[in-house]
């Protein structure tokens, strides 16, 4: 009797260790940031099987404990906006606490081969929009290459070359072929509808309600790069931000309207007074911005077609190559323009007291438009963090966290339920979570040096698993996963 006592007793002592050590990893003592529900204190978060699963004052245990005293513990920044989505930019998206970088103002072309293509070398959460871009490029014959060009291989092409696939209109045979691609993208996995209206200015305004009713049928948002900027009408940036806004009305789709600072530029904050009022009306519409006055874009893209000057209010010299600074002349830009080749080129078209107007914006989420080649790639969250939260004090450490994680998530969850785990630290949600020192962390990328990483970002956890440990990557660890839109789930569930 007394040995069953005894061997009971060593079961109970052994069951009370294993339940003691149940958690994967402990974040410790951290400030422990959540948007929504407003939690700012010292906590003990308890990571198991990819999940937040407890967040609380008491001392837990785990097999991985990461002594956060000092530093901010919160959800995992979300860019809903990031063209590059090869290793080297993931890399210095996780430096700046990136945790999820999707592709959704343009989309890929081949939303099937890329999701192939990730599975499992991923550092981050990724996913993609169904491109209207690529899908008038193949309907007009002129397909774009999933798998690169010559000077980019192995980076699928997002923007065509400015012609006849750009500029003509449709006739209704090539609109229904679109909407067809469209749907088949969306049943591969895309998230959205990407359009980058400016880059295919042949569509006709019915072409684009077209599309946004596939949208509208699948009940996933549009995302939108507007039609033309400036004031010049027809065509400013208050006629392109009144047709998207109508297309959203009359077809019921939700819209995000992506760099708003880039596209409306000296009437961003205007622009933001039409977003408002849409959204006081009831439509579902958003917007973000990066922290930049440049954006970047393909130089022999239909953005350049004649007339681009007085249309930006910008001449040659604010055209600038990003791998050796050469401002341009109107000689080099034709030739550029005129060639086959892709070339990058920074757009000099932005004010930093419009840009900071803009990022302060209650309704505007922060979003990168990453790609190499624009210090926008690396340096884009911690700039936030750190000019607007530390040096400008324009934003107060719980707003940049949300406009960062939070707002951002929510648009999501227009695409997927997996958004309602996201963007959030609280039980239940995943673990994606980034660890940073508000006191120091800051970009590093210049226009000159553009993949500097950040620094400040400590630990970076995304689902669960440590990429970023104590200011390091782990090598050889790829815990990124698809999010993917109704339609993947729909056509597996029909086969
Ligand atoms: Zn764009």
């Amino acid at each position: 009797m007394r040995n069953l006592v005894f061997s009971l007793g060593l079961l109970l002592f052994t069951a009370t260790l294993v339940h003691a050590q149940r958690y994967d990893l402990v974040i410790e003592g951290g400030r422990v940031m959540d948007p929504e529900t407003g939690l700012d204190a010292v906590r003990n978060i308890g990571v198991r099987d990819g999940k937040i699963s407890r967040v609380s004052s008491e001392v837990l245990s785990g097999r991985r404990i990461v002594h956060a005293d000092g530093l901010v513990v919160a959800p995992g920044l979300i860019d809903l906006h990031q063209h590059g989505q090869d290793l080297d930019s993931q890399r210095v998206k996780a430096f700046d606490g990136v945790t999820t970088a999707l592709e959704l103002e343009i989309g890929v072309p081949d939303v099937a081969r890329f999701l192939r293509e990730k599975e499992g070398h991923s550092l981050i959460h990724y996913g993609t929009a169904a491109s209207h871009v690529a899908a008038r490029a193949l309907v007009f014959g002129a397909p774009l290459s999933s798998g690169g060009s010559k000077t980019r291989p192995g980076i699928p092409e997002i923007l065509p070359k400015s012609g006849p696939a750009t500029d003509q209109p449709a006739t209704p045979e090539q609109i229904e072929s679109m909407r067809q691609h469209l749907r088949a993208e969306l049943d591969a996995g895309a998230l959205a509808v990407g359009m980058g209206i400016q880059y295919t200015p042949g569509a006709t305004r019915l072409e684009v309600i077209d599309m946004f009713r596939v949208a509208a049928g699948r009940n996933v948002p549009v995302y939108t790069h507007m039609r033309s900027t400036g004031r010049i009408e027809p065509g400013s940036a208050i006629e392109a931000i009144s047709e998207v806004i109508g297309a959203a009305a009359v077809t019921g789709t939700s819209l995000h309207i992506v760099h708003i600072n880039s596209t409306c530029a000296r009437d961003s904050v205007e622009c933001l007074s039409l977003v408002e009022g849409a959204r006081a009306r009831g439509l579902d519409v958003t917007t973000e911005a990066y922290p930049y006055i440049a954006g970047m874009t393909s130089i022999n893209s239909a953005l350049f077609n004649p007339g681009w000057q007085a249309k930006f209010g910008i001449t040659y010299d604010q055209l600038v190559l990003p791998d050796t600074g050469e401002h341009l002349t109107k000689e080099r830009f034709d030739q550029l323009h005129n060639s086959s080749v892709t070339h990058s080129v920074l757009v000099f078209s932005n004010t930093q007291e419009m840009v900071d107007k803009v990022i302060t914006h209650p309704l505007v989420m922060i979003a990168s438009d990453g790609a190499e080649g624009h210090p926008r790639n690396a340096g884009t969250y911690s700039r936030v963090l750190s000019q607007y939260v530390r040096e400008k004090g324009a934003l107060t450490l719980m707003d940049a966290i949300r406009k960062m994680s939070l707002m951002p998530a929510q648009v999501l969850e227009r695409s997927t339920a997996d958004g309602r785990r996201k963007g959030r630290l609280q039980e239940g949600a995943d673990a994606d979570i980034v660890v940073f020192d508000a006191a120091t962390i800051r970009d590093r990328a210049t226009f000159e040096k553009p993949m500097e990483p950040s620094t400040g970002v400590r630990y970076l956890v995304v689902g669960g698993t440590v990429l970023v440990d104590e200011g390091k990557i782990v090598p050889d660890v790829f815990p990124g996963r698809p999010l993917v839109g109704p339609g993947k789930d729909a056509s597996a569930k029909a086969h």
